[in-house]
Formats: structure tokens, sequence, C-alpha cells
């Protein structure tokens, strides 16, 4: 189909335009919306389509106020929508307001800048230039001025004003403003260096700086690592009693385990358990493989890759380890077309009853566990499991950089239960997992692929409250993973990460709490 054969997919956070939609998204619609018109077949538009994803993937959290789509011209049942909207060239950006007419055409820009930053600041450019109305979910861009911030908590129901201290031609202030956007309780704005009264009253002297404003009058600066977008966006949004929209205030999670007939289990937030892993594998193992009765085919392949993998680099209890060599010998015998999930647990469970070798029930999650019964478990398990493999086949200097990636690639297709997670994940690896080249770019290619995730479904109703989906780790959690480039924007320093991440999931440092 057209939408398979374009350039963008709903996963990269675009909408893909049709006839069916098209009206629906670009008319009447609470949201600005830029459209990007393509033909998949010409290079300029290939070319430009990484930045336009990296673009959606940025501006993620502003989706209420602007959101991305893209209409693929070289589809014959969208030659109408490109003849409506008087499109000839490609690829060409058109920006429609919020509440646009049918037939408005959107203004143009044809100079397509293959650079998120600036692709950022255009979007921006165009919500500035918005006329009447206003996307309602959009906050004011606008500098505040001392006499607005006077009467700021008057007029607007928040605990928190960020202020955004910086020259007139930073756009800083307002990416920031627009990060916040879909979070309560907190409100900012950009204030230039040009507003004395308030430059002064706060004693600011470098720009851009973040200060924190209070309905007491008091006020604090921000502490981060750089003074640039990201680092306010991370800060803010980590900031004590602030919820998305929409979201339940975050309860002490002791209070709420105390009310469930469920047993907290307190656990240390940076250390990986090793009651998950076991846990995630009595799951895949007992629950999931068990919906095939017959496992044949692909399946059969993709099993197989799975134990392997688990077989060579699951470093943990020797019985659970023996278990799994065992399992894995096993499969790998069978020469057959097919075997039954039956004859697969009879090795599982181990009927033979030597001590030695087992895979205990789980007795549930600790570093996974949710605030509440629906949230985590099993799916931050299973990514937990293959970070550690990841991390753990590196170690082992594994000869194929690809061998984890291919057993978590086949495992969630063929098996994952959550099917719409399972598509997502298999497009990211069409996509990009070819270019794994070594061991530790499979360790890096899987941390990245997580945090696409993680943007995608950040806010979404999946997400606990208490355990927020960021791009990890945080400034916070390892502050020399994060930089930023000559021109101001966060860039993640891969080496650092990579390190971070073999410390993360190393083997001598998973904790064996909560076992028997
Ligand atoms: P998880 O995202 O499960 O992460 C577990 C832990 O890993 C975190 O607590 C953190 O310590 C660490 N971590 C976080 N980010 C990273 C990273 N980038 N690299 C390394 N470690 C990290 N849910 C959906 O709603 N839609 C989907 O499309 C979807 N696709 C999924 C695809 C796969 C393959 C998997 C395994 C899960 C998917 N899920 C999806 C579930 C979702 O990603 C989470 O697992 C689930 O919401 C539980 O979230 P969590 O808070 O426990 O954190």
């Amino acid at each position: 189909s057209a939408a398979e054969a374009g350039l963008y997919t709903s996963s990269d956070q675009i909408i893909v335009l049709s006839p069916e939609n098209v009206e629906s998204v670009v008319v009447n619609s609470t949201a600005a919306t830029v459209v990007q018109f393509y033909l998949s077949w010409c290079g300029h538009c290939i070319d430009f389509s990484p930045h336009y994803k990296n673009l959606a993937r940025d501006i993620r959290e502003w989706q209420p106020a602007v959101q991305l789509a893209a209409v693929d011209c070289s589809a014959e049942e969208n030659k109408e929508i490109c003849t409506t909207y008087g499109v000839k060239v490609f690829p060409v950006i058109m920006f429609f307001p919020a509440y646009s007419k049918a037939g408005t055409v959107g203004s143009i820009d044809k100079g397509l800048p293959h650079d998120v930053q600036r692709l950022r600041h255009m979007v921006i450019d165009k919500l500035e230039a918005h006329s009447d109305p206003w996307p309602p979910a959009c906050p004011p861009l606008e500098p505040i001025s001392q006499t607005e911030v006077d009467s700021f908590f008057e007029t607007n129901k928040v605990q928190n004003l960020a202020l955004i201290f910086e020259n007139p031609d930073s756009y800083i202030g307002r990416e920031v403003t627009l990060d916040l956007l879909q979070f309560d309780n907190i409100a900012v704005r950009r204030v230039l260096s040009t507003e004395e009264a308030l430059v002064n009253k706060l004693g600011v002297t470098e720009f851009p700086s973040c200060y924190l404003y209070y309905p007491s009058g008091n006020f604090t600066r921000l502490i981060v690592n750089y003074e640039a977008r990201t680092f306010y966006s991370y800060a803010l949004q980590g900031l004590k009693g602030l919820v998305r929209s929409g979201k339940p205030p975050v309860v002490n999670v002791n209070v709420t385990a105390s009310s469930s007939e469920r047993q907290w289990k307190s656990f240390n937030r940076s250390s990986v358990y090793m009651a998950d892993l076991e846990a995630a594998l009595h799951y895949s193992l007992r629950m999931e493989v068990a919906a095939h009765t017959v496992i044949k085919g692909d399946e059969m392949i993709s099993l197989k890759n799975y134990v392997n993998a688990l077989a060579k680099y699951f470093q943990g209890r020797p019985m659970v380890v023996n278990l799994l060599k065992n399992l894995n010998s096993w499969l790998q015998n069978q020469t057959g077309d097919e075997i039954s999930y039956e004859a697969f647990k009879e090795i599982l469970d181990n009927t033979a009853q030597s001590p030695d070798s087992a895979l205990p029930k789980s007795r549930g999650w600790v570093g996974c566990q949710g605030s509440q019964q629906n949230f985590r478990g099993y799916p931050c398990g299973v990514w937990t499991l293959f970070h550690v493999l990841t991390v753990q086949a590196s170690n082992a200097n594994g000869s194929d950089p690809q061998e984890v990636l291919t057993a978590m690639r086949g495992y969630v297709r063929r098996f994952f239960g959550c099917r719409y997670c399972a598509n997502h994940f298999e497009h990211m690896a069409e996509e990009s997992m070819s270019k794994v080249e070594t061991l530790s770019s499979a360790v890096l290619w899987l941390w990245s692929s997580h945090n696409i995730v993680n943007n995608r479904i950040a806010g979404s109703v999946s997400e606990d409250p208490e355990f927020p989906k960021i791009q990890w780790p945080s400034p916070a959690t390892c502050p020399s993973c994060h930089t930023v480039s000559r021109r101001g924007d966060h860039e993640w320093n891969r080496d650092e990460v990579l390190s971070f991440l073999k410390f993360h999931f190393s083997s001598d440092r998973i904790l064996t709490d909560y076992l028997d």
C-alpha cells in the first residue's frame, strides 16, 4: 500500500496523510499543522526524511499545539491532495494554522535545512506568526514583563513559574515553554535580557539562565550542567509535584502499596535486580511461548535464537544458567519441522528433577514494580533482560555483533504479546538494525531504540506516573552522558553512554535481593 511505500509511518510520530484523513487533520484542527509534501522516489526527499523524523522526535512534547504530517505525492491516490494545494516541487513544507478553513493553502517553506535545530526554530517562527485564533494548547511565547510577573499568580493557577532569561535572538525560552506545555502546575516564560527591572530584581548576570519564581515572591536559580534547552526541560519536568495534564497526581508509592493486596518491595532505582530478570524469563518461557501449542517455521527459528542467546550470555544463578543450557541443547537438537510446547515445557520444568537446574517460579517484580498492578512489570523485564544481554555479549566478545539483537527482534516479532509494540519494534529494527557493526554499537542501538519508544509513549495511558518516560539516563543519573554542541544544542556523549550502560547493566552489579 502507499502507506508502506512512503517514507514515513505513524510510528515516526508523523501523521501520514491520505484522502481519508487529510480533512480531519488539516481543516479546523485545534493544533497548527506542518505538512511536508514529498515524492517517495526523489533523492532530496529521501535525504530529508531522517531530519524530518528527528524533528518529530525532538518536538514530540509540542504535539497538542503543533503536529507534523507528511503526504506522499508520488502515490496515485494522493494526487488530488497535492494538486489541491498546488505543490509542484518537492520536498516542500506547508504550515497550516490551527482552525484553518477548508481550501486554505498554508504558507510555504522551500529551503529545508538538514538540521533539527534550524527546523525547530522554523516551527517556532511559524507559531509566533500565528494569527488568531491561537492554538488553545499553545502557551504564550512572547517575553514576559515585570508587571506581568507581579500579577502572574493572581491570574494563573500554577505553583511554579519558570523564567528563562535570554538574549532576544535566543530560542531556548520558547523551546522550553513548548517542552513543558503538557505539564500541569508550571508555566514557563522567557524574559529578555533587556527587561532591566526583572533582570535587576533577580540579579541575573548570565544569559541564558533559568529561575523558578514562586507565589510568595521568592525565587531560586535552576541548577543545570549546561545552560541549554534540554537541560532546562529535564530539570523542570522532573520537579516535585509536576504531572502531565490529565494524569493523577503522583502519590507516595508506599502509600499506594499498603492499600493494595500486593506487598511492596522497596528497591533502589539505580540498580538492576535478578528477580526481575528471572521473572521476565518465567513469564516469557511459561506464559508467552506457551500460547503457541505448536512451534514451527519462523517461530522455531526465533525461539532457537532466543534460547541460544540466553544460554550463551545470561549470567544468573547457577541453577538457572544450567537450566537454560540444558534447554538450549535440547532445542538446538530438534531437527524436525516443529515442536510442541508440551515437549519444550518438559525440559523447561526439568521434570527429571535434577536439583542444580531450574527456573524457579517468579515471586514478583522488584525494580520493575509498578505503583499500580497494571503498570510496568513484564515489558520492563523484557527491556532489562535484553539490555543485560547486549552488555554481556559485548563483554564476552561474541563474534556476531547482531546476535542478541536478532534474538530479541525474532522473539518480539513472533512471541511478544503486545502486537502493537512488536510492530513498532520491527519497524525500528528494519530501519536501522543492519547498521549495527560492533558489539558496542549493539548496546547503543538498543539504548537508542528504547529511548525512541520512551519518546513516543511518554504521557500515554500505560505510563506509570511514578516512573515517567524520559530520555534515559537523565543528566541527574549520568551527567557525563550529556553535552552540548557548539551551537548549544543537546548532544549525547555516546562514549560516556556506552560506559554508563556497561556499568549499569553489568552482571556483577545485579542485585539478588528477594530471591529464595
Ligand atoms: P521501561 O521502558 O520498561 O524501562 C525499564 C527500565 O529500563 C527503566 O526503568 C530504566 O531503568 C531503564 N531504561 C529506560 N530507558 C532506557 C534506555 N533507553 N536504555 C536502557 N535502559 C533504559 N509500550 C507502548 O505503550 N507502546 C509501544 O509501542 C511499546 N513498545 C514496546 C516494545 C518493546 C520491545 C518492549 C519490550 C516494550 C514496549 N512497550 C511499549 C512497553 C514500554 O516500553 C514499557 O516497557 C512499559 O510501559 C513499562 O515502562 P517502565 O516504566 O517500566 O520502563
